[in-house]
């Protein structure tokens, strides 16, 4: 990856850049994926097309993620952690929908699926991005 301040080539682990001492993904000057200069406001470079915007931003946790899900999943609540919100509202309207059409019969359909999918983000490649494109921490 390339520093996005200064656009010097840095290493995929290097919290700092070495040359110009920007924090990664700080600065709007490069891109970080091909090191093309960007405008300042871009959120898709120009080059290749790599999502600018995505890049900073803090990373959302996988385990918190599929805890959510485990937990509150009826309530899609691990979706709204992770910035999908559509998903999340679907959710609950399922959740409350099912329970309110089966008489109450239903109503463990809605945290079964949240179960079923924070134990899916938490063993494997069910949910590997946010919403944004930002890669989950482990
Ligand atoms: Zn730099
Ligand atoms: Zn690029």
């Amino acid at each position: 990856m390339y520093c996005r301040n200064c656009g010097n080539e840095m290493d995929n682990q290097a919290a700092i850049c070495v040359k110009c001492g920007v924090a990664r993904n700080n600065g709007n000057n490069f891109c970080h994926n091909c090191g093309q200069s960007t405008n300042a406001g871009a959120q898709v470079c120009v080059n290749c097309g790599v999502n600018l915007a995505a890049a900073g931003g803090e990373q959302k946790s996988k385990l918190v993620a599929g805890l959510l899900g485990i937990f509150l999943g009826g309530l899609g609540i691990h979706r709204f952690y992770l910035g999908y919100t559509m998903m999340g509202i679907i959710q609950i309207a399922v959740t409350f929908g099912v329970s309110i059409i089966t008489c109450g019969v239903g109503s463990f359909v809605g945290p079964l699926w949240g179960l079923v999918e924070g134990i899916l983000i938490l063993t494997g490649n069910f949910i590997t991005t946010d919403a944004k494109g930002n890669p989950l921490k482990e």
